[in-house]
């Protein structure tokens, strides 16, 4: 399965703060484990000091796209869900002189800000509309501002009102800034060159009110919400998402079924995670076992995919304690010299055994569940394909289907599971993926 994580959890020095703090003596309370402040006594912490640090941005590489205002008369980027036959019939140049030209012959999908060359500088300006029930040639030539003679011209109509629902025409248009199908008006997917972690926000305007709207995002499935005139669903790149190109795909059912799609490939940079190495004690050995960890992942990757609206948020999310971050989403992590090895899919916090773990957003608990690796868990749903959740737990103190506001206590944290001392590994994942939970915790977002 492409898309497990092998995310894993485990309290670690943080070189940063050693050097400030300086290393603890044996047998005193290290700081990043916390103390033994219950009866039980916590595991000896393997000193594996590493470098955590958050995900260093990807650099900006030149070729990144631009959105637009890059054309030149003898240039032109393609937009989201526009093709080498849309762009040609908006330009009014042949397809096959376009394809040859740009030597993109046989392709199926232009990538977003793949710069076409021209033969000349455009002539003509079309937009392509879906001609609806209630349309006729007069209404429509109103509409946009053109005349009915020039309407039937440019689409060759034997007849001035020879236009039936369902038929794409071309319009002529002064400023026609993309080709898209109709009846799509407007497709935006930002930000424009993401990296593993990152949550990519696809944002649709139509010209009709859609029966259906659906679409995929490097095949896995994209859910729209109504947003005033737009329909906008968000994914989330995971922490093993590998740059290149991904196929973006819409498809927009209309009142009288008929299907139109807009598509696009969509470059994704590469991520620039750290790696660290971490020490686990034989007592957890068993918890590095690939099929363990890749079972887990599983069902963490059901739980994820789940649904429901509304969205619950309307701020920043919050961490589940105020305590000190000692471990980032994202780091590429080898266990004991490499016989495991996966991403960090969350953030650590440090948490004494017994203090409150808080929801980081209102939300309804949809699953609390003693994991092998995580420990006993909280996973909150917040809508719209959004999920966080609170591991390596001593006690929970809510139960599933409970509804609960930001900063409620769920759990006492803990270090259950696979964890060399208690903290709360806290993962945020939407539309399926876990994502880095900074920006998150920064603004509102989407
Ligand atoms: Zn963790």
């Amino acid at each position: 399965m492409a898309r497990i994580m092998r995310g894993a959890c485990l309290l670690l020095g943080l070189a940063g703060l050693w050097s400030t703090t300086g290393p603890l003596p044996v047998g005193a309370h290290d700081p990043e484990v916390g103390p033994a402040p219950t009866a039980t006594p916590q595991p000896v912490l393997t000193a594996t000091v590493v470098a955590l640090q958050p995900k260093v941005s990807a650099p900006q590489v030149a070729l990144a796209p631009r959105a637009s205002g890059a054309d030149t008369t003898l240039v032109r980027r393609a937009a989201m869900g526009e093709s080498l036959d849309s762009i040609a019939q908006q330009t009014g140049f042949s397809l096959r002189e376009l394809a040859t030209r740009n030597r993109v012959a046989g392709v199926t999908m232009l990538t977003i800000g793949q710069a076409l060359q021209l033969p000349a500088p455009v002539k003509e300006n079309i937009k392509l509309v879906r001609v609806s029930e209630s349309d006729t040639m007069v209404s429509l030539a109103a509409q946009y501002n053109v005349a009915p003679g020039a309407l039937a011209l440019a689409n060759l109509l034997p007849c001035g009102d020879c236009i039936v629902p369902g038929q794409v025409i071309r319009v002529p248009l002064l400023n026609a800034t993309s080709s898209l199908p109709a009846p799509f008006e407007d497709i935006q997917v930002s930000p424009l060159y993401p990296s593993a972690g990152d949550v990519v926000t696809v944002r649709v305007r139509t010209s009709v009110a859609p029966k259906v709207l659906v679409g995929e995002f490097d095949g896995r499935p994209l859910r729209f919400v109504r947003e005033a005139n737009d329909y906008v669903a968000i994914i989330g790149l995971p922490p093993s998402q590998v740059a290149g190109s991904v196929p973006v795909l819409v498809h927009l059912t209309d009142s009288t079924d008929i299907v139109s799609t807009a598509g696009s490939l969509f470059p994704v940079g590469p991520s620039g995670y750290v790696t660290a190495n971490v020490t686990v004690g034989s007592d957890l050995l068993a918890l590095l076992q690939p099929l363990v960890n890749d079972l887990e992942a599983l069902d963490l990757a059901n739980i994820y995919a789940g649904w429901s609206e509304p969205q619950r948020w309307t701020g920043p999310f919050h961490l589940p304690n105020n305590d000190e971050i000692t471990g980032y989403y994202g780091s590429f992590r080898t266990y004991n010299g490499g016989i495991y090895q996966g991403y960090h899919s969350g953030m650590d916090v440090r948490a004494w055994t017994g203090t409150p773990s808080r929801a980081a957003a209102p939300g309804r608990v949809v699953v609390v569940k003693r994991f092998a690796v995580r420990g006993l868990t909280v996973i909150v749903d917040h809508g719209r394909g959004v999920y966080t959740a609170y591991c390596h737990n001593s006690e929970v103190l809510v139960k599933e289907g409970d509804e609960v506001a930001t900063g409620d206590i769920l759990a006492k944290s803990g270090t259950t599971g696979r964890s060399e001392g208690p903290h709360i590994h806290f993962e945020l994942a939407v539309g399926g993926a876990q994502v880095e939970p900074l920006p998150w915790l920064a603004q509102t977002l989407p």
